[in-house]
């Protein structure tokens, strides 16, 4: 796995504990996944419930999500805290970096102010 992103150089683990925000991310895409493959499952079966259909879809599904979601809970963790805590100076290329990271805003909401 890469420790930073190979285009602005943002390093992806910027506060210690970073692997456990992204467990936490896997851990609820992964659940919501499996919830829907059970559902969906139960609401194919019905109303003739086979226990080995079953565990044979729900089984595979409980293995791979947590292994497919890996790289995509790190990049949407990393999202998470940048919400949290904004770029500081020199933590990105300086042609990525906003002019201010102190008042670095989303395009929307730099707009919505103008408008005011
Ligand atoms: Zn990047």
């Amino acid at each position: 796995m890469i420790e930073q992103c190979p285009r602005c150089h943002l390093r992806f683990d910027r506060l210690p504990g970073h692997i456990l925000g992204s467990i936490a991310m896997n851990t609820i895409l992964s659940f919501g996944v499996m919830a829907i493959a059970l559902v969906w499952s139960l609401v194919e079966a019905h109303p003739n419930f086979d226990r080995t259909r079953l565990l044979l879809i729900n089984i595979p599904v409980a293995i791979t999500a947590p292994v497919l979601f890996l790289p995509l809970s790190k990049t949407i963790w990393s999202a998470v805290e940048l919400l949290g805590r904004p770029l500081a100076e020199g933590e990105v290329l300086a042609q990525y970096a906003p002019d201010d990271p102190r008042t670095s805003k989303s395009p929307t909401t730099d707009a919505s102010k103008k408008a005011t």
